[in-house]
């Protein structure tokens, strides 16, 4: 029975360490906990909402891939249909959970609050930081100032948009930043503090399934090129790669490049840096202008991974290039 006096927020589970334990068999952490058993360790959550479980799965960040966030979304668009749902909070394993955010944040239209949350360390260890997480995630997911903010990350107390979230540490339990730009906000115990929202959002409609045929290369000095060759050689329907600086190839990868980019597939040019903008600043060989000359489309501030989410959820959407281009290099 639904409680109208207490926010109600879907709590979606699907693993991570967050769900995790260390099994003496095994040797290390694997996921162990259902949802209500994690709900139980968060004293006083029911203070903030009444919370309605969801189980999705049970798995580690890595055994997520793009087809099952795309039926993740589908989940959580039937959660946040729901009149007397305010928000929408899914726990994840911290390996792929920027790449499930930032394609919820592409093809879901909500104003609701939808907070992706996780955990550095595993319920076995001391100070599991999940509790305190899901705490902040639940708080996060009943405050009107995080309506309209997009999908958002929240960890260690920051709130992240999900576009510009990255996790940078393997350990650390502050991993998840936005290195650019920092965070849009912060849980101070029961407050939530907004201090900016993203000017521009980006929304992906009508995407009923993905291009799963999208993979990444990553181009370093002296890469002779061959990966590409055996990536073009396949069924490929759109590739990424990932070059140096502003989107430069080594010279010795230059006429890869290029056949990568006439074979007619969207070719999307990221950086190898963590920060900053790819754009056709230098004109020598085998830099970003000559590609893009070529038709090459250069990906902005966009990381390879969620460079190859977008491809996926733009092509499954029947995009064709110049709608990619523009959603890639219009993006910043
Ligand atoms: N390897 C774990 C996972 O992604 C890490 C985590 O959840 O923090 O499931």
């Amino acid at each position: 029975m639904t409680d109208l006096a207490r926010p109600q927020i879907a709590v979606v589970f699907t693993g991570g360490t967050i769900s995790m334990r260390v099994d003496a068999q095994a040797g290390g952490a694997v996921p162990a906990l259902s949802g209500e058993e994690i709900l139980a360790l968060v004293p006083g959550l029911e203070k903030i909402a009444a919370v309605r479980v969801v189980e999705f799965a049970r798995v580690a960040g890595p055994h997520m891939t793009p087809v099952r966030m795309l039926e993740l979304a589908r989940v959580v668009e039937a959660q946040l249909a729901d009149d007397t749902v305010q928000g929408v909070v899914i726990t994840h394993g911290t390996d792929t959970l920027e790449e499930t955010a930032y394609l919820l944040d592409l093809v879901l239209d909500s104003e609701k609050p939808v907070v992706l949350v996780g955990s550095m360390r595993n319920g076995s260890e001391l100070g599991f930081d999940g509790p305190a997480n899901l705490r902040s995630a639940v708080r996060v997911a009943v405050e009107p100032a995080a309506r309209g903010l997009g999908v958002l990350v929240v960890m260690n107390d920051q709130l992240l948009a999900a576009a510009e979230a990255t996790k940078t540490h393997t350990e650390a339990v502050d991993t998840f930043q936005s290195r650019d730009f920092g965070a849009l906000g912060i849980v101070d115990k029961d407050r939530i503090i907004v201090t900016r929202r993203r000017v521009a959002r980006e929304h992906v409609p009508a995407v009923v399934a993905l291009e799963e045929r999208v993979e990444i290369v990553k181009l370093s000095a002296g890469s002779d090129g061959r990966m590409i060759r055996y990536a073009i050689a396949g069924e490929l329907r759109g590739l990424v790669i990932e070059g140096l600086g502003r989107g430069n190839a080594p010279v010795t990868a230059i006429a890869e490049v290029e056949a990568a980019v006439r074979s007619g597939i969207p070719v999307v040019l990221t950086s190898r840096c963590p920060r900053g903008r790819v754009l056709d600043t230098y004109a020598y060989a085998g830099a970003g202008k000559q590609f893009r000359k070529l038709g090459a489309i250069l990906g902005g501030m966009t990381p390879s991974h969620k460079a190859r989410i977008k491809l996926m959820v733009m092509l499954g959407a029947g995009a064709g290039v110049e709608k990619i281009r523009e959603a890639f290099e219009g993006a910043g």
